[in-house]
């Protein structure tokens, strides 16, 4: 009946303006560079210059979450857009 076609639409209206909402969120955070964003660029320590390796071993739950690097060579703590961070 019309009552159920009104309720699947909307559904599917919130479906459709989550993905949005979470599409605009981490665009959004890709131009400010921050944790929801997405980075597809090469990371370089920000202390010894040394390239990040793609496929990370995340040192810690946030690391895990947010990603970033602890660095190999010289122990920098970065996030993933290669800012040097003090989070461990
Ligand atoms: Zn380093």
């Amino acid at each position: 009946m019309g009552g159920s076609l009104l309720a699947a639409l909307s559904l599917l209206v919130v479906l459709v303006a989550t993905i949005a909402f979470g599409l605009v969120l981490v665009i959004r955070s890709t131009v400010r560079k921050s944790a929801w964003g997405i980075n597809a660029n090469p990371v370089n320590c920000p202390r010894c210059n040394r390239l990040m390796p793609t496929v990370r071993k995340p040192r810690s739950i946030s690391q895990a979450m947010w990603g970033g690097w602890t660095c190999e060579h010289c122990g920098c703590v970065m996030d993933k857009w290669g800012r040097e961070t003090d989070r461990s």
